[in-house]
């Protein structure tokens, strides 16, 4: 079978067994080099915790699958969650990971990292080539594509813009109700190091497509499936499985910041795309019967790739920082319903230099807060 058929094989959804949820983490990156330390967000366990700066009296607590504060390496956010999740692959299963949060929470970072601290990406790849299953004699191929959408729009990012129809690629469902992209590439690669030039010139097509039209390449969704394929010669089979690792686009309300009228249609593209995804996580987390996946491309796209049998994640960035509140509270509010709010425990402390009670004030606030009398 070829990769692209192999592509268009549909698995059911749903009817080989129990759904997965979609797991849900949070990431607090570090405060940068110009930024002033503060204790707005902490984190224990799987609880991101923040003062209501509207009533500083009150602590939000959000309750996440996993949180990994500022001193969380990238090696351990894919060892402990993101592996787990990649290996399904081996069983032809698909994989869906996103990185949501406003611009400059760390999503990029997340995903694709640098050369010191590489993401999700690399490891994710160097991981499959480096494989005990990828060794045996089952012959594995590896096929990547990559491409971003943009005001509802798809752009192969593996190929040079210049060759791209301006209104991008189209969608398109065959006879058994798959959904796929005619004619975007899906390139086979053999190496940890080819896919790495690859993926290079790949992320430049992206930056200099968005230079060209003037806008940040946080404005759009990107979107990286590295997919397996593998004959099982006594079963005359051949098998695949998926993983997709998506940087978002920023989830910031641009309404508030900038007001042209193409910005306008783009904040609009953005806000929908990231709504509809949230509403397909609640629906799939909550056992909804009808899931949203048509009323964004990018869930349309990704309709066989989240739910059912196959395993999703979605990755909460925030930055730490008073000035980030307002985006904080955003975020987390939109990622997790299970808030708590919680009065922040007061310690009532009067000056007393008398080993006396009599320095405490006539109906001090004591423990719970009722005035005794
Ligand atoms: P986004 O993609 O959400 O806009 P970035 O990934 O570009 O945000 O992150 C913003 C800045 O913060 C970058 O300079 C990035 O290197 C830095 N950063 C983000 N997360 C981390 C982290 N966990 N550790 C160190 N630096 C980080
Ligand atoms: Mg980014």
């Amino acid at each position: 079978m070829t990769p692209k058929a192999a592509t268009k094989r549909r698995r059911s959804s749903g009817k080989d067994g129990p759904a997965h949820r979609i797991k849900v983490l949070c990431r607090v990156r570090p405060f940068l080099k110009h930024e002033t330390p503060d204790n707005s967000v902490a984190m224990a366990d799987q609880t991101v915790k923040i003062v209501n700066q509207r009533n500083p009296d009150e602590v939000l607590l959000y309750s996440f699958d996993s949180c990994y504060d500022a001193s969380a390496s990238q090696q351990s956010l894919f060892q402990q969650d993101v592996r787990p999740l990649v290996d399904n692959i081996f069983q032809g299963l698909d994989a869906t990971i996103f990185c949501y949060g406003v611009t400059g929470a760390g999503k990029t970072h997340t995903v694709q990292g640098s050369t010191q601290q590489p993401g999700l990406v690399p490891r994710t790849v160097k991981y499959l080539f480096t494989n005990k299953r990828m060794r045996t004699k089952l012959r594995y191929t590896v096929h990547i594509s990559y491409y971003e959408i943009y005001k509802e729009a798809i752009f192969d990012l593996l190929v040079p813009r210049e060759s791209m129809s301006p209104s991008g690629l189209p969608i398109r469902e065959d006879g058994n109700k798959n959904i796929f992209i005619p004619n975007l590439t899906e390139q086979e690669v053999s190496s940890y190091a080819q896919f790495e030039q690859l993926f290079h010139r790949a992320c430049k097509n992206r930056s200099t497509a968005s230079t060209k039209l003037n806008l940040a390449s946080s404005r759009s969704h990107a979107i990286l499936t590295v997919q397996i394929s593998w004959r099982d010669v006594s079963r005359q089979t051949t098998l695949r499985g998926r993983v997709h690792l998506i940087d978002l686009a920023g989830s910031e309300d641009n309404r508030r910041t900038e007001n042209g009228k193409a910005r306008m249609a783009e904040s609009g593209a953005i806000n929908k795309s990231l709504f509809v995804l949230g509403q397909v996580v609640e629906a799939l987390n909550s056992g909804a019967h009808r899931i949203p996946y048509r009323d964004s491309k990018m869930t349309r796209i990704l309709q066989q790739s989240l739910g059912g049998q196959s395993l999703g994640m979605m990755i909460v960035n925030i930055a730490p920082g008073q000035q980030f509140y307002v985006e904080t509270y955003n975020t987390l509010n939109f990622a997790t319903k299970s808030k708590q709010i919680v009065n922040k425990a007061k310690v009532h402390e009067f000056h007393s230099p008398n080993a006396s009670t009599s320095d405490l004030p006539r109906n001090a606030v004591v423990g719970l807060g009722k005035a005794r009398r």
